[in-house]
């Protein structure tokens, strides 16, 4: 009763199991975790990890773009001077 069906072999393994015991195939671990659970947290994690990478990125492409647009801006300025 308290399991889950195995949608490779359909046999029935424990709820939170993410490797079933019968075939050995990875299981979805989506589908049995609810929000407090370790997998909730994995997720979180994935998501801040994602989420920082992703601001990591973006502000080193922001900077560059200001680095560049200063080059120019001083180049352009160099060349009005003259
Ligand atoms: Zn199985």
């Amino acid at each position: 009763m308290f399991g889950r069906i195995c949608p490779f072999c359909k046999e029935t393994v424990k709820k939170n199991a993410v490797v079933c015991r019968y075939c050995g195939r990875d299981l979805d671990v989506q589908e049995s975790c609810g929000v407090s659970g370790p997998c909730g947290l994995f997720a979180a994690l994935v998501g801040l990890t994602a989420g920082a990478a992703l601001a990591l990125g973006l502000g080193y492409w922001k900077e560059r773009r200001r680095w560049e647009d200063k080059a120019v801006n001083d180049f352009s300025y160099e060349e009005a001077d003259e």
